[in-house]
């Protein structure tokens, strides 16, 4: 359980926010551990891969934006899920190869849930304050919808264990990640917590 892993990929609008540092920040002191971390400019074939690893993503992600719209009173652009994640896919290929992007694994106990509370809710406009999200960006489906273009939402986080397992795969080479140590793991794991008084 405390080896678990799971994949964050700070968007390149966080890298043009300059945010890469809050956001390792905010991963960093929660007490999870990085086990591995790179730069690079992807290319439409291997986002497209990225997204739709989870065969689920296309319904689960239509779904979600067309709850988005009725939760407000609003009208979905359309009823059906695969034809909004069809365009959503086009529009993330265009937005995530747009620029530089940071890849990073978070090692810890519950890593893939922490990482998606600290980061919040797919839509600026409805993360929750205090969210990586919440605090630092503004955006909407409706003016993505608008603007014809991916919600700009700083960061990517996988969903579930079983993506975070494909997704890391797909991101990094197994000689890139590193096991480590760290000080803090006695404090966060040990069972007794013993050896610190003298
Ligand atoms: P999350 O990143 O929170 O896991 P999804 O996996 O559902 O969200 O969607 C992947 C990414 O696609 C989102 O982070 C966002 O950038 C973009 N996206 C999702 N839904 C929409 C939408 N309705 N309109 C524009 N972009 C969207
Ligand atoms: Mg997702």
């Amino acid at each position: 359980m405390k080896k678990e892993r799971t994949l964050v990929v700070v968007k390149p609008d966080g890298v043009q926010r300059s945010l890469i540092g809050e956001i390792i920040k905010r991963f960093e002191r929660s007490g999870l551990k990085l086990a591995g971390m790179k730069m690079m400019v992807a290319d439409p074939a291997f986002i497209e891969k990225h997204y739709t690893i989870d065969p689920e993503w296309r319904r689960i992600t239509g779904e979600k934006t067309i709850k988005g719209y009725r939760d407000k009173g609003q009208t979905p652009p359309s009823e059906d899920p695969h034809e909004i994640t069809g365009i959503i896919l086009g529009h993330l290929k265009t937005f995530m190869t747009s620029g530089p992007v940071v890849a990073m694994v978070w090692e810890g106990v519950h890593a893939v849930k922490i990482v998606r509370k600290l980061t919040g809710s797919t839509e600026p406009l409805s993360s929750d304050v205090g969210t990586i999200r919440g605090d630092y960006v503004i955006d909407s489906y409706q003016l993505a919808d608008i603007d014809k273009r991916a919600i700009r939402n700083l960061l990517h986080a996988s969903g579930t264990v079983d993506d975070a397992h494909k997704e890391i795969e797909l991101w990094f080479k197994k000689e890139e990640l590193i096991d480590y140590k760290l000080v803090q793991d006695k404090v966060l794991y040990d069972v007794n917590l013993d050896g610190i008084l003298e």
